[in-house]
């Protein structure tokens, strides 16, 4: 039996575009997607620096166009990669800020903060919003909160699912579990549709996020949810069909005005933001106008597009998609007859020709619409979490039962892949293959783990390495036992042991594959620190110029007043009119004064404000009684 977590804790749908957080009540027998202080249930994984501040979710969205090179998005995207990996290229070319090789070939984002040039990884950014969605779930349940279920695609690798923990670590969070997108969704519909009926029920669950596909296909009966395979494309989802947009008009710019803006990025965020708009109007309209004012260099930008356009520029990715379905189908050796209910998650999941193809393949079976396609992630990580955890009552007693995306294995001689744990299997699971020397006293093995299909190793995805000594002995002669363990979050841990001397390594597939140490996370943890310091102080700062600001515009607005005025003395006029000009003046200059210069001014104004009014007051009453 595993222990329970004390307290609260909440689920994190860390998504690529948007991310969303749900925590159970039980007052309601639900969960209850939070909004954040605009009013949204979602809230863009987006962080901006400026030469004051930080900003994250929709404040960092909506400065995106004036602040292209320093505001972050995408950072899921980079997540658990290699900086040389040809996706990461690819992306580089259509992203506005700037991303260099760190240490390790680990892609590292520069921005300038404060006036400084800064590195930040980007498990720092998904630690920024994550911090960000907690601080939301911390305001609605007025308490703090620290333990966590963050959701990734199924289709994640080993790399990218630690990078998310320690993303989760940097944040100082308590992650208590990683569960898989589609994984969480089906939670989300079984509760909802109170799928926990006897008869067995199979659920394809169909992902198309912002960055990210998945799908899943599992069964529910009796409160247990068993994923029978998964399939999916951590790098397929809105905002590449975003970036055919761009592409088009980019071209459609080019043949207008003979100017190439793809070199702009400002141009380009600011075609983005209109592309995306422009594509989620054409899931209810048939065609849509763009319209960008002075998209560069004061040349404005006004086109249309038809939703039989948007489909021609994406259909070899939607078909993509479908591709993925049916091998999913394969892995789950079901026939898709047997599925009964065909469920949409993610926003991407609305695209009208996404949705035929899908209903077509199904051969015209209604799509499931009951479940929000925004929500589904969240609500599904916030169950398990109040599963997980002491803080709560009435949880429905619920099985998850979910499989490894990707198959595990070391290299044998010949650079063959010899799979340990297949693909689809369900975790957590422990298996032990045994293997021989290969050679005549050969005293070092070296243990290549690999995680893919192919059937050469070297084609597969290198999770580590590492080396184990043997006695000297004739090829052949020697055992060693190499166990793979795949914990609930899908993280591998490889041990290996020789029998006759006893010998014994275990290792944890770490650093080899860019992952970060426990000093860089620590490191990382005091930097968050910083960044949270420095954004206090930039509110604090705020904070007191604005209450400068305002008891200036009410000081005004009394002098004005002649019957007020015409009683002040002399001295306190001269003395009230030369503290608002340095008031006024604080204000608009650089504000780089510290904050206590504003808070002082202020005190002082309101200081000779309150004794030359108290005079004026006096006049008042002593009038009024004569
Ligand atoms: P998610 O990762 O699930 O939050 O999905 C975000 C993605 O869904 C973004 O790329 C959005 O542009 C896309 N999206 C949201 N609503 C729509 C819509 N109505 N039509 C097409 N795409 C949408």
């Amino acid at each position: 039996m595993a222990k329970k977590y004390e307290g609260v804790a909440i689920g994190i749908d860390l998504g690529t575009t948007y991310s969303c957080v749900g925590v159970w009540q039980e007052q309601n027998d639900r969960v209850e997607i939070i909004h954040n202080d605009q009013g949204n249930k979602t809230t863009p994984s987006c962080v901006a620096f400026t030469n004051t501040q930080r900003l994250i979710g929709d404040a960092a969205k909506n400065q995106a166009s004036s602040n292209p090179t320093n505001t972050v998005f995408d950072a899921k995207r980079l997540m658990g990669r290699k900086y040389s990996d040809s996706v990461i290229q690819n992306d580089i070319l259509l992203w506005p800020f700037k991303v260099i090789a760190g240490s390790n070939d680990k892609p590292s984002i520069l921005v300038s903060y404060n006036g400084k040039e800064k590195h930040v990884l980007p498990e720092e950014i998904s630690a920024m919003i994550l911090t960000q969605m907690r601080e939301i779930a911390g305001a609605f349940l007025e308490s703090p909160v620290k333990n966590v279920v963050i959701t990734v695609p199924a289709y994640f690798n080993d790399s990218q699912r630690r990078a998310t923990k320690d993303a989760g670590a940097i944040a100082g969070l308590n992650v208590m579990r990683i569960i898989n997108e589609p994984t969480a969704a089906a939670l989300a519909y079984g509760l909802q549709k109170r799928a926990n009926c006897v008869e067995e029920k199979t659920v394809f669950i169909f992902d198309l996020g912002g960055g990210t596909f998945d799908v899943s296909l599992l069964t529910i009966k009796n409160n247990v949810f068993e994923v029978k395979a998964t399939a999916g494309d951590t790098h397929l989802g809105g905002e590449d069909f975003d970036n055919r947009m761009v592409n088009y008009f980019v071209t459609e710019f080019k043949r207008k005005n003979k100017i190439d803006i793809s070199g702009s990025s400002k141009a380009l965020r600011r075609l983005r933001t209109a592309c995306e708009r422009a594509k989620r109007t054409l899931s209810y309209d048939t065609d849509t106008t763009i319209d960008i004012d002075a998209i560069y260099e004061g040349i404005d930008f006004c086109s249309s597009i038809t939703r039989a356009k948007f489909e021609q520029l994406n259909m070899d990715l939607f078909e993509k998609c479908m591709e993925t379905v049916r091998s999913c189908l394969v892995d789950a050796k079901m026939d898709k007859s047997r599925v009964d209910d065909i469920v949409l998650v993610g926003g991407s999941s609305r695209i009208p020709k996404v949705k035929q193809l899908l209903q077509d393949f199904f051969k015209g079976k209604e799509l499931c619409k009951s479940i929000n396609p925004d929500e589904a992630v969240a609500y599904g990580a916030a169950v398990q979490a109040a599963l997980l955890s002491d803080g709560f009552k009435n949880v429905p007693g619920i099985v998850l039962q979910d499989v490894t995306p990707l198959s595990l294995g070391v290299e044998i001689n010949g650079d063959l892949m010899d799979v340990v744990i297949p693909r689809n299997t369900s975790i957590p699971v422990r298996k032990t293959n045994t293997y021989f020397t290969v050679e005549d006293n050969q005293c070092i093995i070296t243990v290549k783990v690999y995680e893919g299909e192919r059937i050469r190793a070297s084609d597969n995805n290198l999770l580590g390495l590492f080396d184990f000594s043997v006695p000297p002995a004739p090829r052949d002669s020697l055992t060693i036992k190499e166990c793979f363990s795949l914990d609930e979050d899908g993280i591998l841990n490889v041990s290996a042991e020789e029998e006759t001397s006893g010998n014994k390594k275990d290792i944890t597939i770490t650093n080899k594959n860019g992952r970060l140490s426990r000093e860089e996370i620590e490191r990382m943890i005091q930097e968050a620190e910083f960044f949270k310091a420095q954004d206090m102080k930039f509110k604090k700062k705020a904070k007191a110029i604005n209450a400068l600001d305002d008891y200036l515009y009410n000081v005004r607005k009394v002098m004005k007043d002649d019957c007020v005025s015409s009683k002040l003395t002399a001295v306190d006029k001269v003395k009230i009119n030369s503290t608002m000009i340095k008031g006024k003046s604080l204000i608009d200059g650089n504000q780089q004064e510290d904050t206590f210069v504003f808070v002082d001014l202020l005190e002082e104004l309101e200081s000779i404000f309150e004794s030359a009014m108290k005079k004026v007051n006096k006049i008042f009453s002593d009038e009024e009684s004569d």
